[in-house]
């Protein structure tokens, strides 16, 4: 069974630690909580 990973904040740090993840475990379900109306606008 694949395991979760949840990341609170979708900013330049979340972005990146999905990206890095998943690079590093491509079968891993990356969920990504943001609570603006907008993600990684700042990378
Ligand atoms: C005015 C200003 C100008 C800047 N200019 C530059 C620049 O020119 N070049 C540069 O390299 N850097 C710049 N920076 C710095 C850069 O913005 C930060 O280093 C970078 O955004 C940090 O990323 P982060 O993911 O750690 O945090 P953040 O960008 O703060 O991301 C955190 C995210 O988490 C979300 N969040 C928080 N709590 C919760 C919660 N409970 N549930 C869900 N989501 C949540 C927030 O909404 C936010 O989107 C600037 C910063 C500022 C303030």
């Amino acid at each position: 069974m694949a395991k979760n990973l949840v990341i609170v904040g979708g900013g330049a740090g979340g972005g990146a630690t999905a990206a890095e993840a998943k690079r590093t475990d491509p079968s891993l379900n990356v969920i990504m909580l943001e609570q603006g109306r907008f993600v990684a606008f700042a990378a």
